[in-house]
Order: C-alpha cells, then structure tokens, then sequence
C-alpha cells in the first residue's frame, strides 16, 4: 500500500489536475492498484473559507466571495469531465456549496464566528476537490471512490487544530479498508480521501491544522501499514532551506524524521509538523516529490540516513514571531518562577516556541505568536503582579518584529565550531543576534534577530554552509583608471595554479566617472570585456543605486573595491561597514581623512565583522601596514617608524648626486613619467603626510593631517608660481641652495633623504641627512623603505623596501587584499567546516 498525497499547490488550477491525475494513473498501474489518494483543497481555497466567516459575522459582503469560489468549482467540473459524466459531480458540487452558504447565513446572524463553524466552513475546501478528482479519475476510466475523512478521523473538540485519537482512528481507517476490500473481491477500487478534516466522537466536523492534510496521509499510511507516504508537492523535496528565500537552495536527498519534525516545526511549510510521528511510529519512510517534476527523486525521510559531508542539513525560519522578556532582581535563584510563567501561558493556551535562560536566573526570554502578545503579557503580569509591585520583577519587556533562524542538523551533536560559524557568518554580513537557544539534543540551533535582517541571514548562513567549496568574493569596483584597469586584467588571470583552492574574486558591479554597469542577479560582469560591456550595457552613473545594490546583495564577501582619489566613496564607507561590507581600497582619503571619520570606519568593521583593508595606501603593494599590525599583535613596541615614501622624492635624493643642478634633476624626472604632471603635487609633500598619517593611526596615535609636521622642501615662491614653467624657473633660483645642502652633507659622510619620521607620538616629514650606515642610504631607483625601529628589532630595525608605487603592483596590492577578505577571521571557518 502507498499513500500519494496531493498538496493545494499540485491541484490550484483544472490544468495541473489533470497532471495530477495522469500522476495517479501511472502510479496506480505501477502499485497495482494498492494505493491510497488524499488531497487537499484547490490552492487558495482553504484561505478564502478560512476569511469568509469572520467577514459574514462583520455583516460584510462574503456572498460574492462565495459565489466566486462556487464558480471556479464548478468550472473545474466543466474542463475537467466529458459531458455526460458532469451533472452527479455537479450536484454535489452545488450541494457542499450550498452548505456553506447557510453556515455563512448562520454566522451573519449570530454576528460572531464559533470555532466549530469555521471548521464546518474549512472542511469544504478539501470535500470539494477530492470528489472533483475522483470524479476526473473516473472518468480517466479509473475505479475511483470519493471518501470522506470525517467518519474515519476521530479527534477531540480542540476546533482549529484538532487532537487526533490514534488508535480509534487506526481502527475505523482499517475497518473501512477491510470491508472495502470485502466488497470488491476483484479489487478494491481507489480512494480519493479528503486531507485536514476530522470530526468528533459525536460528528461535530474538526480540521487539523492548517497544511494538515500531509497528517491524514500520514494516518491513512500507518493505519494500513503502508511501505512509503508519498507527499507531490510544487517543489523537488525537502530543500536546504526555503527556496522563496533563498535562491540557492537546492534538494536535500535524505533526513531522518527528526530533522524533517525539526524543519518543519521551525517553518519549513513543504511538511505539516506531526506528520512524520504516525509515520515514524510505524517506521514507514515519507517522500516529499515535485508534481511538476515526477520523475525527480524527491526527498526520501526515514529513521536514518547515510552521513553528509557536512555538519548541518537545513535551515528554516519562522518569520513573524514577537521576543518577551521577563526580568528582575527577584528571579535570582527563586525555584519555581518558570514553572509559573509557562503556566500562566499554558492557562491560556500560548504556545511559547523558544525559551532562553542566562544561568543568572536574571532574566528569561521567550519566542511568541505576535497575535498572543497582549494576552500574554496580561496573564505574565497578573502572575507577578505581586513581585512586580514590590519592585523584583520588572514590567515584561516587549520586542516585537522578530524571526527565528534554526539551523538544524543530526550531525551537529558532539561537532564543535558550528554555532561559531553561524554566528561568524552573520556577522559578517552584519546581522544582529538577539538570543539563541539550543537545546541539549543538539539538532537545533536557534537564534532570534530582527525581522528585517530574515533574509540576509539565511543566505548568509546558506553561503557559509553549503554553497561552492571554494569561498567567493563579491566584489563592486569603483574606478578603471590605471590601478583599476590593472586590477581587472589581474583578476582575469588569477593564478590558476596559485589560487585553484583559494578565493574566486567574482565581478558583480563596476562604477567610473560617467558610466556604471551592475551583474543581474546570479551572474557576473567580465572582468575582460568590461570596456565594451560598460559602454553597450551600462547606464549613467548613479553612486546612490551603486551603492544601494552593494548592500542589497544577498552574497557571501561582498566588498567594495575603492580605486578612485576621489572622496565620495569614502563618505559612503561607513554605511556599508556598518552593513557588514567590506571595504578594500588604494584610497587614501578614507583612512588618512578625518581623525573621527577613520577611527569610526574601523570601529564599524570591528563591529560588523566586515574587513576594512587598505594596505596599499602606504607604499603599494609592500607589506608595511600588515607587518606593523603584525609587530603590534606580538607585543613588540614600535618605537620608531621611518620611511621614504614617495617614489618620487626617492628618486630625486638617490640621484641627487651633485653632477646636475636640483631643477635639471627634476625637468629629467618628468620627462622620464616619475612625476605627476605637475611634480609640486609630488614634492608638496602632502601625500608623504598623507601616509605618515596612516601609519601613527595604525600605532593608535589620534592625529589629524594638520598635526603632521612638514619642513616644506619648497620656497613660497615655488609653490605659488603659477604654472609648471613658472616653477621650473623659481626652482632654478634655489639650485644654489640645494646643491649647497648636498654639498655639506657629503661632506660630513651623508646623504639628502626625504624622510617621513614618527617617534614619541610625534610624526614629520622632510629632508634629513643622513649617515651612510643608514639604511636609507642604501635607496636606489624610485623605491619605498620603511623602517621599523623596534624593541626586538632594535640594533638592527626591520626594514621593507621595493617599488611603492605604479599600477600593477598597487592592483596587486589590492587584489591580495580582496583575497584576504574571504580569509576574514571571523567567517573563514564555516567553508572548512564540510
Ligand atoms: P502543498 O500545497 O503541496 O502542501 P505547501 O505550500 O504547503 O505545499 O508547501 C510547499 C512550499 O513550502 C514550497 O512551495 C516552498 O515555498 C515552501 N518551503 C518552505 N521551506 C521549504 C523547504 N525547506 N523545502 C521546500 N519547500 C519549502
Ligand atoms: N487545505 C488545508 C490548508 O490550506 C490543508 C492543507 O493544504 O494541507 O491548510
Ligand atoms: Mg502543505
């Protein structure tokens, strides 16, 4: 014997009845007959009769509602059966119509809707279909039988979500089947069974709950000790979580009935919660398959299944629930405060679904309905109302809006790290936990958050568990000027032999001064062809709707990729961090801008758990910021920091030599592209502050740019010429001076160096000499050097140098910043935990 159970979304319309019915045929040739049909209500059905009532008791118009749903009744019979075989189903179509009808009529009158009435009303959602299909079953040529569940499913008067009786049921179920099989000897013909509806002991009509008929093929099932219960439904099975939400969900082949109670408990519609107890009592598997898709394997539950490489199976949420919180002084180390507070629930039949306790015993916390708030908050205050006037235990605190997330896996017990994961990964997508509760079971963890927050933490939570192996970066670059163009043409190549296992850096935004171009959802922009897709695809730029899709990506990673000079992305850093995006950027107005600005960027990184890195800011792609904070971590004490840190001023000073006057020095440097167009803007200085800058913040000293004492290398005269041959001619003027700077230095055994200097809290930057065993006088070329002059590294200073500037080391800089967001100390985890 097989139950096949049809849900309201396989039978909304007469088109995928016939689906269905094509479904029971074939399963029905392959079974041999032995099998069992239930099904529900024609989708929406249920909902309708379930508002008809309270709106005829409001004295509104229900009768056209009514009328409407007569109509697509009977025209289902009109599409769905040959002429002559419509007038019997035709009339008892009308007849449960009219049933209602004088229910409704009855509700009018009495201007309040009894329980047991809304019940009558609701049951004819699920009479009406199951005699439609039988009678399109029939006239398929299939001996089917229209059967009436109320007779057989017995439960107490509980209306609205009836208690069945087990064994009376199991007994009525079996001897309806065995004196149906008595009156057929040649074979018992198939039963089209109605779903969700019961009635008592003396006939009064009860539903089960609502999604309650995959409890009646569950009973039917365990009553006639079926083989398997099959439940089609509009989805391939069970999946990893709720695809609406989701959309990487995909099908879960096997789960033990825990698992699926569990799932289906914390909101996973696809299964009606007490579904699985009559089938795991009777140790009969379950398969959730897809009417849309027969031939899928489906989802098979059944006590045990083989291990998956991974620690959890699922994930749900409930999405609407509201957290109370009871508290005071007076609950410390009190026996008996929570067995009062559920009972003044229980009196008034709240059902409470999650609990949390701190081992304090100062304060409890439970999950609700919204719609039981007020009452319960009353029955909790009348509980109290004498500690509460006394003071020990405060008024209940209300937090409305919330949702519940459990993840839910047999393989969680006895596995450490996993709520670690879940909570790395929500807050690395900045999502706020409110309370968690896990039972000692472990099969589910649970944690409570805002509402708002639902959807992103279950696709951050599904990212970190189950998507590709290989962690992702989801990057929006902002500017393909030179650093950006280069880093584009990096990401394209990303080393396949270097980075197989590593992070895959995913374009999914890109934004320049006039144009911007944003992936459609899923997909990725080229990082090859992005030249010609921004200008064919792209739209004006619209830093407001960039920005805006930044934060509504649903993806593990998503990081901003700042590679303008610009400082309009950098007002935009903190609402991003804040949202758990992070942040990677060449950019210097960000970290080297206001003192406030920066420290709250790396204040809403640290709070967020995004990653704010902008190691390329100070000498390229050299590891400067990385060591600092490396020293800093290991307890060693920077006690000072030293460092030629333009390329420019490197060059200039390393050739400096004497053989040509300053000027011509610099004229040489132009023409050979070592400076910018007008190389003031190199030897300002400013951007060596600018950096130095960025350096004492890392030691934590709170300066601004203005605190950074600059010896200027440049006479007002030269500053203020206008033009670059104007200045040209005014630095002619002071050749005398710098040679005879040059000159004294040499002849003291020194060398000119254009030095950026932090020592005892104060930082500058100017023209030193220095001695020739000083490592700045080893600089050649255009390269950086900083050095590190530490109490480990003390006689001898740790020293870095190389290239601090050009575009494809900076890209390069940025591209091992992007890698190390998906190696973020807080969610590199959860990908290693399968
Ligand atoms: P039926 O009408 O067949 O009983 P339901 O609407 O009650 O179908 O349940 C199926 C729906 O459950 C799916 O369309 C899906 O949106 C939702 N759902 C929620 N969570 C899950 C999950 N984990 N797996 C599959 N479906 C889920
Ligand atoms: N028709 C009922 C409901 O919508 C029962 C079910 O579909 O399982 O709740
Ligand atoms: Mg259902």
């Amino acid at each position: 014997m097989r139950i096949l159970k049809f849900g309201g979304s396989s039978v909304g319309t007469p088109e995928r009845v016939r689906g269905v019915a094509e479904i029971i045929q074939r399963r029905y040739q392959e079974l041999e007959g032995d099998a069992l049909v239930v099904v529900s209500a024609f989708q929406g059905v249920t909902d309708e009769l379930c508002a008809l009532p309270a709106l005829a008791a409001r004295g509104a118009d229900y009768a056209s509602r009514l009328v409407a749903l007569g109509r697509r009744h009977l025209a289902a019979v009109g599409e769905l059966l040959p002429p002559d075989a419509r007038a019997p189903a035709l009339d008892s179509v009308r007849a449960t119509l009219a049933e209602v009808g004088a229910l409704l009529g009855e509700a009018c009158d009495a201007g309040v809707v009894a329980p047991a009435l809304a019940d009558a009303v609701m049951s004819a959602g699920e009479r009406l279909s199951a005699q439609i299909v039988a009678a399109s079953l029939r006239a398929a040529g299939l001996p089917a039988l229209y059967l009436d569940t109320r007779p057989l499913v017995l439960t107490n008067d509980h209306f609205g979500a009836a208690h069945v009786q087990i064994a009376a049921t199991y007994q009525r179920i079996q001897a309806w089947r065995a004196a149906l099989v008595g009156d057929h000897l040649g074979g018992a013909p198939l039963a089209v069974a109605t779903g969700f509806i019961a009635a008592t002991a003396d006939g009064r009509t009860t539903t089960l709950g609502r999604g309650g008929s995959d409890y009646t093929a569950a009973l039917f099932g365990a009553a006639l000790d079926a083989e398997e219960i099959e439940i089609w439904t509009d989805v391939d099975g069970v999946m990893s979580a709720d695809p609406r939400a989701v959309p990487d969900a995909f099908t879960l082949p096997v789960l033990t009935y825990a698992e699926a109670m569990e799932l289906a408990h914390f909101g996973a519609k696809v299964i009606f919660p007490p579904t699985m107890r009559p089938a795991m009592a009777k140790a009969i598997p379950l398969r959730v398959k897809n009417t849309f898709n027969p031939d899928g394997p489906g989802t098979r539950i059944a006590a045990t299944r083989p291990p998956l490489d991974r620690p959890i199976t699922g994930l749900t949420s409930i999405s609407d629930i509201t957290l109370l919180r009871l508290e005071g002084s007076g609950m410390i180390g009190i026996p008996g405060v929570a067995q009062r507070l559920f009972a003044a629930l229980a009196c008034q039949r709240i059902s409470v679904i999650l609990v949390t306790q701190a081992s304090s015993e100062h304060s409890i916390c439970l999950a609700l309905d919204p719609r039981a708030t007020a009452e319960a908050v009353e029955a909790i205050e009348a509980e109290f109302v004498e500690e509460m006037s006394a003071g020990e235990v405060d008024p209940v605190i209300i937090q409305p809006d919330c949702s519940i997330i459990a993840v839910v896996g047999e393989a969680m017990r006895q596995r450490p790290g996993i709520a670690g994961a879940i909570f790395a990964a929500l807050g690395q997508r900045g999502v706020n936990v409110i309370a968690i509760a896990q039972g000692s079971s472990e099969l589910n963890i649970s944690q409570v958050i805002a509402r708002e927050d639902e959807a992103r933490a279950l696709n951050a939570i599904h990212d970190a568990f189950f998507t590709a192996h290989r962690p992702e970066v989801n990057i929006f670059l902002a500017g393909a000027g030179l650093v950006g163009a280069a880093l584009l043409r990096q990401i394209a190549e990303l080393a396949p032999v270097g980075n197989a296992e590593g992070p895959r850096v995913r374009l999914r935004g890109l934004i320049t001064t006039s144009r911007m171009l944003l992936a459609a959802d899923g997909a990725d922009l080229s990082p090859t062809s992005w030249r010609d897709d921004l200008a064919s695809q792209g739209q004006p730029t619209d830093l407001d709707a960039f920005t805006g899709r930044v934060l509504a990506t649903r993806l593990p990673n998503v990081t901003l990729v700042d590679c303008t000079a610009s400082g309009a992305l950098p007002a935009r850093y903190a609402g991003l961090l804040r949202a758990g995006v992070s942040v990677v950027t060449p950019n210097k107005r960000g970290p080297a801008g206001s003192l406030a600005l920066a420290a709250e960027h790396r204040q809403l990184a640290q709070r967020s758990g995004a990653r704010y890195l902008y190691e390329t800011t100070v000498g390229a792609a050299l590891p400067v910021i990385g060591a600092l904070r490396d020293l800093l971590v290991t307890g060693d004490v920077v006690e000072r920091v030293e460092g030629v840190l333009s390329g420019t001023l490197s060059y200039l000073f390393n050739s400096f030599d004497g053989s040509q006057p300053f000027s011509a020095l610099v004229r040489d440097a132009q023409r050979r592209g070592y400076t910018e167009p007008d190389p003031r803007d190199d030897l300002g200085g400013v951007d060596v502050a600018r950096k130095l800058l960025i350096l004492a913040r890392e030691l934590g000293l709170p300066l601004e740019l203005r605190d950074v004492r600059s010896e200027p290398l440049l006479t007002e005269d030269c500053l203020r010429a206008s033009g670059v041959e104007a200045f040209y001619e005014a630095l002619a003027r002071d050749d005398a001076r710098y040679e005879a700077q040059r000159a004294e230095a040499a002849s003291a055994g020194r060398v000119l160096r254009y030095i950026a200097r932090l020592e005892a809290g104060a930082a500058s930057v100017g023209l030193r000499a220095v001695g020739l065993d000083s490592p700045f006088a080893r600089l050649s070329g255009a390269d950086n050097m900083i050095v590190f002059t530490t109490r480990r590294y003390y006689e001898r200073p740790l020293v870095i140098q190389g290239p601090g500037a050009g575009a494809e080391v900076t890209a390069a800089g940025v591209l091992t910043d992007i890698l190390r967001v998906a190696q973020s100390p807080l969610l590199a985890r959860p990908h290693t935990l399968k």
